[in-house]
């Protein structure tokens, strides 16, 4: 199938075949007929499944049918849980806005808030935004929304688990009521049903892969190591199969600095990235990454939120997530646009109660394995599989506020 029969304009299509996408993805042939049509959407779909295209490319449209923006006014909302997400949506949106005239603009935190505040003046017809700055943008009167038309919510699962709901709902309290309201997230968990039907009306509900299953694409290898030598294990694991592009998630941000260090004095060039980071730092690092500069990039769960890579050959799992869900994020890194991708877990025999979550979240038993020299003093105790258990809210860990965005 091509992009032709879905109704986009020819400049869109234009945008589309010049940045090399040849057919629709599944979420793109669902979505964008129906956002065209001006209808609500509710869609399951992680990153990696074409998701911002499936958004983006007909809101272009009908904004280019619209009255443009006037002086900090803004038509087409979209807020993403993470300045790294933003500014990727961002990017993304301007690739396909390049045959058009509409403007785009993109605010987060950790940045001076001076210059968003200048560009937004003239208006904006499309303003991606972390929730937390898009607020303080707003109490300071740099963004008004009497012409808002549509509202996004990108990964809205990752947004309350960051506990953006009462920025979330401070939001909605000044937008339009009529308006077109599209929620997009990975999981849907009663929280991010309720926060759906309170904003939706009468909404399609789109899925293309069945919500908390992990693609299809992705092999996934479950070694059993102990706890201390973990970080050796990797080190090894990565000499010996030789891995180039490797996304290794550390459940802190000490322990994602301390593996970054170990791995770079081992000979492999490595960087952290969570919140502690500058911007700027955070930004380097992943550019350093995708160019080959470095091969390893130690992220937390946050940080690594929306990276784009694409096909990112392998992800691991330094220490198992504290929610099921997380880990499905987390693999959701690779294996992408159908690409077969890599996901290891190392795992020690204290993670025993993450590692049943995950089980009965996926519905499949991870097969153990042991790496040649690591074999584990104390080994992981066996599993069965249980029927799913209804999703509850992911307690908060302590000191979870302490990575803000
Ligand atoms: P997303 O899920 O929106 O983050 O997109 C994941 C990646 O797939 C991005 O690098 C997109 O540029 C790419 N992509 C999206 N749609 C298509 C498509 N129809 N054909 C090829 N690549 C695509």
């Amino acid at each position: 199938m091509s992009f032709t029969p879905l109704g986009l304009s020819s400049s869109l299509l234009k945008a589309v075949s010049a940045l090399g996408y040849e057919s629709p993805s599944p979420i793109q042939a669902q979505a964008i007929p129906v956002i065209l049509s001006g209808k609500d959407v509710l869609a399951a779909a992680q990153t990696g499944t074409g998701k911002t295209a499936g958004f983006a490319l007909p809101i272009l449209q009908n904004l280019q049918a619209g009255q443009p923006a006037r002086a900090n006014q803004v038509r087409a909302l979209i807020l993403t849980p993470t300045r790294e997400l933003a500014a990727q949506v961002e990017d993304n949106i301007r690739g396909f806005n390049q045959f058009l005239k509409l403007k785009t603009t993109v605010v987060f935190g950790g940045v001076g808030i001076n210059p968003q505040m200048k560009r937004l003046r003239g208006g904006t017809d499309v303003l991606v935004a972390t929730p937390g700055r898009l607020l303080d943008l707003y109490q300071q009167h740099a963004v008004k929304f009497e012409q808002l038309e549509v509202l996004v919510l990108d990964e809205a699962d990752r947004m309350l688990d960051m506990g953006f709901i009462h920025d979330i709902k401070r939001i909605l309290k000044v937008l339009p009521k009529k308006r077109q309201n599209l929620l997009f997230s990975a999981t849907f968990s009663p929280t991010v049903t309720a926060l759906g039907e309170s904003i939706a009306s009468n909404p399609v509900k789109i899925t293309t892969a069945r919500p908390n299953t992990t693609v299809a694409e992705v092999q996934q290898r479950l070694v059993n190591v102990d706890k201390s030598k973990k970080v050796s294990a990797l080190t090894t694991l990565i000499k010996q199969q030789n891995w180039r592009q490797t996304l290794v998630f550390s459940r802190t941000k000490h322990g994602a600095n301390r593996v970054a260090t170990r791995l770079t004095n081992s000979g492999i060039p490595s960087a952290a990235i969570h919140g502690n980071k500058s911007q700027g730092a955070r930004t380097r690092a992943l550019s350093d990454f995708k160019d080959g500069k470095i091969n390893v990039l130690v992220a937390t769960d946050i940080a690594a939120r929306g990276i784009d890579i694409a096909q990112l050959p392998i992800v691991v799992n330094l220490d198992l997530p504290n929610t099921a869900a997380d880990y499905v994020h987390r693999i959701g890194r690779t294996g992408r646009a159908g690409a077969t991708g890599e996901a290891w877990s190392l795992v020690s025999a204290d993670e025993l109660s993450q590692l049943k979550d995950i089980e009965t979240l996926i519905q499949k038993l991870l097969p153990r394995e042991t790496l040649a020299g690591f074999e584990p003093s104390q080994m992981l105790s066996e599993t069965r599989l249980t029927a799913p258990k209804r999703p509850k809210k992911p307690k908060k860990p302590k000191g979870a506020n302490s990575e803000s965005f």
